[in-house]
């Protein structure tokens, strides 16, 4: 047992600690407030605390607990509320109230809860770690697999079915090294990355119904992605929409010390919110880890590592996981804080060197894999990180180093925010290095060759950025006929198909088959503008025919409803369009 001798903030210096082990879960104080040990000299630890330290006086007891930081994975883990260190908010409330007390214990999973255990193998049969050694049915959504621990392989000698607690043994493995009790509850330290046998290279997108991720900058199932933005440029909007709608069987949200009112808000709408799919209520499928800006830093590096991991146990049963980070740059503001107490050489802008191995660290474990176990089981993790640089500045360093190790950037940008455009993610600075891997995805599930009509958008968009520069220089008069006519489609393309609304009951997600019908029709006015703008039609025209109101429509028409009317509006454009070349026509007939 160590005594504390200097405390500063979260962290907490401890002599005669010896025989103490780097990233020991330790027990600070009288209080036992839980800390984790993050440097050792001799018998001299140094401790961040999860827990408020004021109060806590040199002279008190520090105790070990000989175990690293870690999570109690099992049954219960959905629809669970958790803070930063798993301790399970709802059940802690009922025990002291709103406020929670310094100290207070609770056991992740209930202890008490009893589970149905149903068993898919038989005494007698030869297992190995990660094969499915029976199901849990947990909520409605999610079937919860029991898989045998990693490190254990041997022949099944009891195996039980029925009802059982978390902590009860449902099966006893003959291994090489003796007899092995498997509980439904397994814990894992939280900073090592569940094993897998193989990743594969992502080539399935995460579909979030939004269409400027999906048809424009997707990501891909095991992928990450950086959300940056300034304040107010919708970042929370953005993710907490994509885990609402995300074709991802699991979703695990961490609040990661954004202003406590935003986290409120996932904690009081996502119960009340429904799976689109299956009809239940979205916690059916979530688990939060809810830690505020005012709870200690400290605990903000371990709900990150507790969330990534709770998604790791989940893609072992096989699962698509997206996990959500909000935000991620109040992690690195928390090492920030960590290494300036332990007075450690700071890098750029006062981060410690070890920023961006930490957040590759993290990010590396995202990945679709083949699942330990001798099923061909496939599973995946996603990472949606938020990132806020301070007055959008995406020259900062987390900003900086996160971009080295995403492929997808979905860049928010406070102008259009302000504009009312949203989601608010610039189509020129955002981008995504999956459209390569997912073309023949598209061309498979969709029979389009959506890249090509994506990067004819894209392309489109720039232009008008071009186009727009030289509007200032020499005012839009200037401009001949064709060109003014990309501008007007350009202007559609981002209203009529960029711009998204997350509060409209219909817009909020958008099935894919919708977003590629969408763009061909915005891409089939592109080109017919253009083409009778190039017959001397004039963009005024073109301008009032009725297709455009159809079009700026098309949003709010249902999935079905759109699905219905695509071929009619599709031959509404094309007759309107040649009506007005037939009326060009027979006028510069006349004339001649
Ligand atoms: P941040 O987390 O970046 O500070 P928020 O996500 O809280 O910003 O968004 C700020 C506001 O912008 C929201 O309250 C909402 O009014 C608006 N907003 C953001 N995204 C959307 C969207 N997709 N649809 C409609 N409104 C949005």
């Amino acid at each position: 047992m160590g005594k504390i001798v200097r405390i500063t903030g979260p962290v907490v210096i401890a002599d005669g600690m010896k025989g103490s082990e780097m990233y020991e879960l330790v027990k600070v104080g009288e209080e036992g407030l839980m800390g984790e040990i993050i440097g050792l000299a001799e018998d001299r630890a140094t401790i961040q605390v999860y827990e408020e330290t004021s109060g806590v006086k040199p002279g008190e007891k520090v105790e070990g607990t000989g175990k690293p930081l870690s999570a109690e994975l099992g049954p219960g883990l959905i629809g669970s509320i958790y803070d930063g260190t798993q301790r399970p908010l709802t059940v802690i409330r009922k025990k002291v109230g709103d406020v929670i007390k310094r100290g207070v214990f609770a056991h992740p999973l209930s202890r008490d809860k009893k589970w149905e255990f149903v068993s898919k193998v038989k005494k007698g049969q030869e297992v190995a770690e990660g094969d499915i050694l029976g199901t849990v049915e947990e909520g409605k959504i999610v079937e919860h697999r029991i898989l045998v621990p990693p490190g254990i392989r041997g022949k099944v000698l009891e195996i039980a079915n029925g009802t059982h607690k978390v902590d009860e043994s449902i099966a006893t493995v003959e291994t090489g090294e003796g007899k092995k009790e498997v509980q439904m509850m397994q814990v894992w330290p939280v900073r090592r990355a569940r094993p897998f046998k193989e990743k594969f290279d992502p080539d399935e997108p995460l579909l979030t119904g939004q269409r400027v991720a999906d048809t424009f900058f997707p990501i891909a199932k095991g992928g990450a992605a950086a959300i940056p933005g300034g304040f107010g440029s919708g970042k929370t909007v953005f993710l907490q929409t994509v885990a609402k709608w995300a074709d991802a069987d699991v979703v695990v949200y961490v609040g990661c010390g954004e202003r406590g009112n935003e986290m409120c808000d996932v904690l009081t709408h996502f119960p009340l919110l429904k799976d689109p799919r299956t009809g239940k209520s979205l916690m059916e499928r979530t688990t939060l880890i809810a830690n505020t800006s005012n709870m200690p830093v400290a605990a903000r590096e371990a709900s990150v590592y507790t969330g990534i991991t709770i998604a790791e146990y989940f893609r072992d049963m096989g699962y698509d996981v997206a996990l959500m980070a909000d935000s991620t740059s109040r992690w690195a503001e928390a090492m920030r804080e960590i290494s300036g107490r332990l007075e450690e050489m700071p890098g750029d802008e006062g981060f410690p060197a070890y920023l961006a191995s930490r957040l590759a660290e993290f990010y590396e474990r995202t990945g679709r894999v083949r699942t330990l176990g001798g099923s061909k089981r496939v599973g995946s993790v996603t990472i949606l990180g938020a990132v806020s640089p301070p007055g959008g500045d995406f020259s900062e360093p987390v900003t900086q180093n996160t971009l080295r190790i995403v492929k997808v950037f979905w860049a928010l940008d406070t102008a259009l925010a302000d504009r009312r455009h949203f989601p608010a993610v610039h189509w020129l600075t955002s981008y995504s290095l999956y459209v390569g891997a997912l073309k023949n995805w598209w061309e498979q599930k969709l029979g389009e060759n959506l890249k090509t009509q994506r990067d004819e958008a894209i392309a489109m968009l720039q232009k008008e950025a071009e186009l727009e520069e030289i509007v200032k220089l020499i005012g839009p008069d200037a401009l001949p006929e064709p060109e003014r006519a990309i501008l007007e489609a350009a202007r559609m393309m981002r209203e009529d198909f960029l711009q998204q609304s997350a509060l409209h009951e219909v817009d909020t997600y958008c099935p894919m088959e919708k977003q590629v019908g969408m763009l061909k029709l915005v891409l089939g006015f592109y080109h017919n503008a253009v083409e009778a703008a190039k017959r001397g039609i004039p963009v005024s025209e073109i301008q009032k025919l009725p297709i455009k109101e159809t079009i700026a429509g098309m949003k709010r028409l249902s999935p079905e409803e759109f699905a219905e009317k695509y071929k009619f509006i599709e031959k509404q454009l094309k007759e309107q369009f040649d009506e007005l070349m037939r009326i060009k026509k027979s006028s510069v007939g006349e004339s001649k």
